[in-house]
């Protein structure tokens, strides 16, 4: 007879639960068979993984390296230091918090630290590719904080005239850079010259393309910006996670206090230690090799369907998002969403620049190449990818969405997925 703690260590899930472990074979088989082009979406490398499987998640902490609220931290302890000189190294900075839950968490930290209810952002409109917790109105952030925006110009680029009258009409306390779907570099030293002229802060989001800037395929936004906020688990290929770096120690200082008592509580010791092993791996000398491909990959894709007819936002791509721009073709972004998974290919609806349909409808479909390039695809598969993309919509905006889609896009989508493996 096994002791009811024997029972609870050693049952497998399968036993214990089959529903969730139905579930989660299905979804196992879901992303075996699935081209993902969602760009936030990611994988982990095998060493990382390995972190969800040891005995960290059972460690709990409070607090800081050195500044423990527990016994027992030593080694917790070594891993958060090792993840914030990565994340220092990573970007040239000289301070860095590894404990932020999510990017939201870490925009939420940052404006704690820096910002008073009521006082002025400045930030780029969702439309404009901007991202929720910069100021959308039902986020904390722009219920809290007084939310002005800029946008982009006819083209789709930031226009930075715009920028600078909005800053010099409101006097922002803190200009936000960098969004969810805006696909080009961003000019760091133009808005830096900008927040100067009116004494604000400046934060660059740079969720979308951190992994390039590390791997020097995007312009960093240092030395320029005093505040750096990303996601771990877009091309950093980490775990789901936040992270806020910056170069003045001062500025550290109010941001880890913000983050812990802030806004939240003990830190999860999992996420930190695949953080830590992800920016390891992008310290890498192959990484670079990992981001070229996640480039071309984007720029193959972005010409494929430009080539086929379709409207691409600003033409092109510095990053890893391309933004399809759907009106005159007489679809939506949900339709096209629902039928291109139709085909094994996901993405997502995205407003567009100008966009009158409602953001649960849009006129844009926003693909990424963070997961195909990690899977070993690039320019090549990209083109090709584009080129099958292009061939579902086309069809779908001349003959509509009925029937099961195009047989022949169907089985090179299963094959592409066969090819390039997600689990070796
Ligand atoms: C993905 C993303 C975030 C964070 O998203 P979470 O879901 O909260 O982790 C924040 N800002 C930008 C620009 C993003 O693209």
């Amino acid at each position: 007879m096994l002791s009811s703690a024997e029972i609870f260590f050693r049952r497998p899930l399968a036993e214990t639960d089959p529903e969730i472990a139905g579930a989660l074979l299905e979804e196992r088989s879901r992303q075996i068979e699935q081209v993902e082009l969602i760009a936030p979406k990611n994988y982990m490398s095998r060493a990382c993984r390995e972190v969800f499987t040891s005995l960290i998640p059972f460690t709990s902490v409070e607090g800081y390296p050195g500044k423990r609220y527990h016994a027992g931290i030593a080694n917790i302890d070594r891993i958060e230091r090792l993840a914030m000189d990565r994340a220092c190294r990573m970007f040239g900075a000289a301070h860095a918090n590894v404990q932020p839950h999510s990017g939201t968490q870490a925009n939420q930290a940052v404006y704690f630290s820096l910002l008073e209810p009521g006082d002025t952002v400045l930030s780029m409109d969702l439309s404009s590719g901007g991202h929720l917790s910069h100021g959308l109105r039902s986020n904390m952030s722009g219920r809290w904080f007084r939310t002005v925006s800029y946008g982009t110009d006819a083209t789709g680029f930031i226009d930075y005239e715009q920028l600078a009258d909005q800053a010099h009409m409101h006097r922002p306390r803190l200009i936000i850079v960098g969004g969810s779907a805006y696909p080009r570099t961003i000019d760091f030293a133009a808005v830096a010259s900008i927040a100067k002229e009116v004494d604000a802060m400046t934060l660059a989001d740079i969720s979308h393309f951190s992994g390039l800037v590390v791997a020097g395929c995007c312009p960093s936004p240092f030395p320029h910006i005093d505040i750096v906020t990303t996601t771990t688990n877009k091309n950093l290929r980490g775990p789901r996670g936040g992270l806020i770096v910056c170069r003045d120690e001062q500025v550290g200082r109010r941001i880890d206090s913000s983050v812990f008592p802030g806004i939240q509580g003990g830190p999860l010791p999992e996420m930190i230690t695949a953080k830590a092993v992800c920016f390891g791996e992008a310290l890498d000398p192959s990484f670079r090799d990992y981001a070229e491909r996640v480039l071309a990959a984007a720029r193959a894709m972005a010409e494929a369907l430009a080539a086929a007819g379709f409207g691409i936002v600003t033409g092109g791509t510095d990053t890893p998002l391309v933004l399809v721009d759907l009106r005159g073709t007489g679809l939506t972004g949900d339709v096209a969403q629902a039928f291109l998974e139709r085909h094994g290919i996901t993405t997502n609806r995205n407003l567009v620049p100008g966009d009158t349909e409602k953001p649960n409808v849009t006129s844009g479909i926003r693909i990424g190449s963070s997961a195909i390039a990690a899977r070993g695809m690039g320019a090549e598969e990209g083109r090709e990818l584009g080129q099958l993309i292009g061939t579902v919509l086309r069809r779908a905006s001349q003959e509509g969405v009925a029937g099961d889609g195009d047989p022949a896009v169907i089985e090179r989508v299963k094959q592409f997925a066969a090819e390039f493996p997600i689990d070796g």
